[in-house]
């Protein structure tokens, strides 16, 4: 099977010839379909965090594909099944985190493509538990931007307790944005959507923003307040200077949404506005198993658009490039379709 693995922090990845892995005992073999470029994973490649990935790395945590292993003990999948690789490998099941519906919390959960290989490649493993079925009726196009970008911003809209008139100004209309404009709309927000890029503003426009502020043109600051001001600040982008525009947009009672995760991020905030104005500051990291599957329920009842183009493995370089460049419409998907899918795998 071909992969893409990167050796080193900041090198290049390389597109090679692996062994198709064997699943072990409560994991499935998954025969990738598709798979999502986010830009997490450009962050792993190149060791930007805090917490660094095990090297050497196979990313990727938007993985989709059908089941064709199943390891000692599963009975809850099945091989033909379509299922999808979120962020969230495994969680531990039995943590306060876990047990009260926040296994995205979980100290001891690994993720896919981070700590384990994830989708860049045909086929990768997966804990059973944690492979969410994709219903019948999405595509593995589709599927992919869902199974990251989707659930996110689903669950960053949830976190922020969106209630029907408010307003949510959405800061980066990117393969995340295009979601979390869709998101918001559905429960019921007025939404305002942040971009340096024309393209990028159209595109929110045509998914439902309500309004929309070129930054590179206009004080987004300025332009939301005088649209009478946020309630929900959604952070999508990575440049520091967007998290406290999207602060100064709020109105009192505010709630500052932090879902990006710069390289060397920290935030100031005045203390006196943020108490006098009742704001409050929210992170907010992917969603659990269940967020995932309200995000494919809603995608196949017709309620959200996934705006993606495809690209080939082998261009795996490029493609981060064209992600950095901010040329890219929404999301970029890796998609399979190679001599391997007509050999058995060794592990099923
Ligand atoms: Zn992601
Ligand atoms: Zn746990």
């Amino acid at each position: 099977m071909r992969a893409a693995v990167v050796a080193e922090f900041g090198a290049p990845a390389t597109v090679e010839e692996r062994e198709v892995p064997r699943p072990g005992s409560g994991q499935v073999l998954v025969r990738l379909e598709a798979c999502g470029l986010c830009h997490t994973d450009i962050h792993a490649m190149r060791g930007d965090w805090p917490a660094k990935p095990n090297l050497p790395l196979t990313p990727g945590h938007e993985g989709v594909g059908i089941i064709e292993g199943l390891g000692e003990g599963v009975t809850t999948r099945e091989i033909g099944q379509r299922v999808a690789m979120p962020w969230l490998g495994h969680a531990c099941g039995e943590c306060r985190y876990c047990v009260d519906g926040r296994e995205n919390l979980c100290e001891k959960q690994y993720n896919n493509g981070y700590g384990v290989p994830g989708g860049y490649a045909e086929y990768m493993l997966a804990d059973a538990r944690f492979a969410v079925p994709v219903p019948d009726g999405i595509s593995p196009l589709d599927a992919a931007p869902l199974t990251c970008a989707g659930v996110t911003t689903y669950a960053a809209i949830k976190n922020a307790r969106v209630t029907p008139g408010e307003t949510v100004a959405v800061f980066g209309v990117g393969g995340l944005g295009h979601l979390a404009v869709q998101y918001a709309r559905l429960v019921g927000a007025k939404v305002v959507a942040v971009d340096v890029t024309q393209e990028k503003l159209d595109l929110a426009t045509d998914l439902g923003a309500d309004h929309v502020v070129n930054a590179e043109l206009a004080d987004p600051v300025k332009a939301i307040n005088e649209w009478g001001g946020a309630d929900v600040a959604v952070v999508l982008a990575v440049a520091p200077s967007v998290f406290r525009q999207a602060f100064d947009s709020l109105n009192r009672g505010g709630r500052l949404v932090l879902v990006s995760l710069p390289a060397h991020g920290e935030i100031t905030l005045p203390i006196f506005e943020t108490v006098l104005k009742g704001i409050s500051v929210i992170g907010s990291i992917v969603g659990t198993r269940q967020d995932l599957v309200e995000v494919f329920d809603l995608h196949a009842a017709g309620r959200t658009r996934v705006i993606a183009e495809t690209r080939d493995l082998d261009r795996v370089n490029d493609s981060v490039e064209e992600v950095l460049s901010g040329t890219v419409p929404a999301r970029l998907v890796f998609t399979y379709h190679t001599a391997d899918l007509m050999r058995p795998p060794t592990g099923s």
